[in-house]
């Protein structure tokens, strides 16, 4: 017997028929004699609609009445879900975020979680009830609803298996689990069977949208073994776990790639101390996040300093370096918004000193030039022209023995 979480997204629970069949899905593990705690989304769509019916009525919706708007979608599905459980011949309850104090910050729309309360959830199950949460949600000290940021339910879910020290957090949604890489682009893509907490946050953050990354950093700092599978199948799907000595017999684990990038670079800056801060710190300032940064030395006194920001912030990046570049006497500013981020992740590679050069080798017996580079521990990156995504991915992943992976 264990105590689980589970948690489903919105296109499990899209409508009656897909709640009373997930109802049903989670009252076998029930009767298996498991305490059960259910998180949930609000049906798919839900939170859009509301997104647009608040743009209706405020030019910039008021933060705090947009929390109120958008957290009643969880209210909906927790609702009826207890009611398909009741119906079911099994009892269950349904709580709000502020009924479990699930304290947050001020932070509205994107809060972050301080605490949770497990009394009231423990005592439930104690009375042997299904315990119905709605995800995405949390209170502020004040008693204001807040919500979590877009796909917050992940969040909830693995928050609340920490804070209850639950056996394990199933993560159910619409794919089989997480993939060597986008199977969209490369057929031989496989669903990987375990991964590292590590190289989940790399894949998360390249932009491998199964799991919302803050819950993967909440996974990772309670220990809590996530199982991210398909509502649609009873197959296993992939776990996010804590590395063990075998996970390091492939090399790599996954290839993906970000095509929100785009690459400013400021010729000729003046080679002197105190440059870089008055580059960035007007970019950070805004908001804007700098990922790769190269500095290239043209003699002495020059030097091009070339990074790379969101392509959502270019406009916004470029218009701020332009008049840093005036201010500091620098040539003149270029960009390019037809890159792509290109990565490969795994903890193997930390114990194996040829991973980059065969990364680099494949890339250029495909005649793709290198524009920059980035490498950690466990991750290697290269900018590369975005028409070459497909064929640098395929490649990739080949070269790395995953198409024959799983
Ligand atoms: N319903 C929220 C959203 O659409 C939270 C979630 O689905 O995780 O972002
Ligand atoms: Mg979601």
């Amino acid at each position: 017997m264990a105590l689980i979480v589970q948690k489903f997204g919105g296109t499990s629970v899209a409508n009656p028929e897909k709640i009373k069949a997930v109802a049903k899905r989670v009252l076998g593990y029930k009767k298996q004699g498991n305490d059960m705690v259910v998180v949930l989304s609000a049906m798919a769509g839900e939170t859009n609609r509301f997104v647009d019916l608040a743009n209706q009525m405020q030019a910039i919706p008021d933060p705090r009445e947009m929390d109120v708007l958008l957290s009643s979608g969880e209210q909906v599905t927790v609702a009826l879900f207890a009611m398909a459980v009741k119906e079911m011949g099994y009892d269950a309850v349904s709580l709000l975020g502020d009924q479990v104090k699930i304290v947050t910050d001020r932070m509205h729309t994107k809060a972050r979680i301080k605490s949770i309360d497990a009394e009231l959830i423990r005592g439930h199950l104690a009375a042997g009830k299904v315990v119905v949460v709605a995800g995405f949600q949390g209170v502020t000290e004040e008693r204001d609803i807040t919500t979590l940021g877009r796909g917050g339910s992940d969040t909830t879910a693995v928050a609340l298996a920490a804070a209850l020290n639950a056996d394990q957090c199933d993560i159910f949604t619409d794919v089989d689990g997480v993939y060597t890489t986008d199977p969209n682009i490369c057929d031989s893509a496989c669903k990987i069977d375990r991964i590292t907490y590590d190289e989940m946050l790399e894949l998360a953050s390249l932009g491998a949208k199964v799991l919302d990354i803050r819950s993967v950093g909440i996974a990772k700092r309670y220990k809590v073994p996530v199982h991210v599978r398909s509502t649609f199948s009873e197959n296993e799907g992939t776990w996010v776990v804590e590395e063990k000595k075998k996970m390091e017999s492939m090399l790599i684990t996954g290839v993906t790639y970000n095509k929100n990038e785009a690459r400013i670079t400021v010729a000729k800056v003046p080679d002197q101390p105190g440059t870089a801060t008055k580059i960035f710190k007007p970019i950070s300032d805004a908001g804007i996040n700098v990922d790769m940064i190269i500095q290239n030395t043209r003699g002495s006194e020059m030097t091009d300093m070339t990074f790379t920001v969101p392509r959502t912030d270019y406009k916004r990046a470029m218009a701020i370096v332009e008049k840093t570049a005036a201010e500091i006497g620098a040539e003149g500013v270029s960009g390019a918004t037809d890159i792509v981020k290109v990565s490969i992740v795994g903890v193997g590679m930390r114990n194996n000193a040829g991973i980059a050069t065969t990364m680099f080798e494949t890339l250029s017996n495909e005649g793709i030039n290198i524009m920059m580079i980035a490498t950690s521990e466990i991750k290697i990156s290269c900018v590369i022209e975005e028409k070459y995504t497909e064929l640098a991915v395929r490649s990739l992943h080949k070269a790395f023995n995953l198409d024959a992976a799983a």
